[in-house]
């Protein structure tokens, strides 16, 4: 049977657009369909913009220390010509995606597709059909709005980023990775700033002396917490909005944003008329390989509810390729995802928690707190704080967590010994550079505290 492609990939974001070059880059006649910009979440509203707004957030803290080094700084923050800038470097990385599709021979068709069966897709607007061989899901997924009286008047980070002005005070519902990111944002910009959790302490899963020590970190930089509760309704009080918390309480605020978690983009795509499988959560059911239960279609990225990480998703692009367009079957691993949380103090992490790690096996643990160097000359109090958790026979490492500046880069390094099962002596091998925080990671002696049989022992 003659096909128009061998691939049309649905969704030209990160997953989407590796899996389309590297195919192409194999041979393959390849076209992907994006409805809206070439980039996906990461690059136009997710991790790209969330980056350089975080960079602008954190002149107030480096303000704030310049003095104890004999600096004087005056100044004053402009939200427009922020966002003005964020627009043109992401059009720029648009750009750059657009002519990296391009290079190897990839068509682009700016148009929403439906699938009508398992090869075969609509181009909505353009009312045509196209025909591959295999067909690739990248659609990505968006914020979870949670179903409230009001709810229309809340933002998320996909509106955040182009507020027409700063708001004098935002109250963000959640625990996980956006809230945080985004509270020490609008904090670090001079925004009056309240995070609601369900749950009893931020960033539920990670390790607990890390929450603690960010909940520390948020509310140094004013972040007000109110744990135990969810917003059940929201109305117009004023300029402003009116939340209403589950104890009944309500209070005013500039903005209110949900950060409430995100939910895989697979409605009206003709997944379920096509007979893909779909999880209860409405992601694509695939296999090792990104296989879909229908053959001849794939998923990767957020849509397929795995790993919902950028990187994640350009490696399962990637092995994909690979997988069908290079006789080269690859499944992706993992077991062992570095990730890092940008807030302030920013959280890098791979591996175990304690509890997870004491839960498996007999574990050292080697803590340390201490003033970053940056911070000794002020009267700032803030500590940073690294962890890492090894096995108490072979010293294997399980665990690194760090919190405080630079956590996010140390922890990308953290990872290579570590896929390679690197142990305590291995680390401890390397010398140290000084003065500098990562430096801790090489020069821990006796660990702080054990756990055997699941039993805490000194610390
Ligand atoms: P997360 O899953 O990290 O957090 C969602 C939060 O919303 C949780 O605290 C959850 O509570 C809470 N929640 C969920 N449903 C409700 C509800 N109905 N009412 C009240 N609270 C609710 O999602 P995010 O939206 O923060 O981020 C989505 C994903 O994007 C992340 O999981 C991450 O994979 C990725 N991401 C990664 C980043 C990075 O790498 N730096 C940055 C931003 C996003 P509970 O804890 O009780 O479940």
């Amino acid at each position: 049977m003659s096909f128009d492609y061998d691939l049309i990939v649905i969704g030209g974001g990160s997953g989407g657009v590796r899996a389309a070059r590297m195919a192409a880059s194999y041979g393959a006649k390849v076209v992907v369909v994006e409805e809206y910009r070439v980039g996906g979440t990461c690059v136009i509203r997710g991790c790209v913009p969330k980056k350089l707004y975080v960079y602008a957030s954190r002149f107030k803290d480096q303000f704030d220390v310049a003095s104890s080094f004999g600096w004087q700084v005056d100044a004053s923050f402009d939200w427009p010509t922020l966002v003005a800038a964020k627009e043109k470097e992401i059009t720029r990385l648009e750009h750059a995606y657009t002519s990296n599709l391009q290079k190897p021979g990839v068509e682009i068709v700016k148009d929403r597709a439906r699938l009508t069966g398992p090869n075969s897709v609509q181009i909505i607007g353009q009312n045509r059909e196209l025909t591959a061989r295999y067909i690739l899901v990248a659609t990505g997924g968006h914020p979870f709005i949670p179903d409230i009286p009001g709810a229309e008047l809340a933002i998320t980070s996909n509106e955040a980023f182009d507020l027409p002005a700063l708001p004098h005070s935002i109250l963000i519902e959640g625990g996980g990775y956006i809230a945080v990111e985004f509270a020490t944002i609008f904090a670090g910009l001079g925004v009056n700033t309240t995070i609601v959790y369900r749950g009893d302490r931020l960033l539920r899963g990670f390790d607990e002396d890390m929450r603690i020590g960010l909940e520390a970190g948020l509310e140094e930089r004013g972040i007000r917490l109110i744990y135990g509760s969810t917003i059940t309704a929201l109305s117009h009080a004023g300029d402003d909005i009116s939340a209403t918390f589950s104890n009944g309480v309500t209070a005013p605020y500039g903005a209110v944003m949900f950060a409430t978690g995100r939910t895989p983009n697979t409605q009206g795509l003709g997944l379920e008329e096509a007979g893909v499988k779909l999880a209860g959560n409405g992601a694509i059911v695939v296999d090792a390989y990104s296989q879909s239960s229908v053959p001849s279609i794939y998923a990767v990225g957020d849509v397929t509810g795995r790993v919902a990480l950028t990187p994640v998703a350009i490696r399962e692009g990637w092995y994909f390729a690979e997988t069908l367009f290079n006789n080269n079957r690859q499944a992706v691993d993992y077991g062992l995802i570095p990730t890092a949380v940008f807030s302030e103090p920013e959280l890098g992490v791979i591996g175990l928690s304690e509890t997870e790690a004491a839960g498996k096996c007999d574990i050292d643990v080697y803590l340390t707190r201490f003033r970053p160097m940056i911070n000794t000359l002020s009267s700032r109090t803030e500590r940073m704080i690294i962890k890492l958790i090894t096995e108490k026979d072979e010293g294997k490492v399980l665990g690194c967590h760090i919190l405080g500046p630079g956590a996010g880069e140390m922890i990308q390094l953290v990872a290579i010994p570590m896929g390679m099962n690197a142990t305590k002596a291995d680390f401890d091998r390397a010398m140290a550079v000084h003065p500098s925080a990562a430096e801790e990671l090489v020069t821990f002696k006796a660990p702080s505290y054990r756990y055997r049989k699941g039993e805490k022992i000194g610390g």
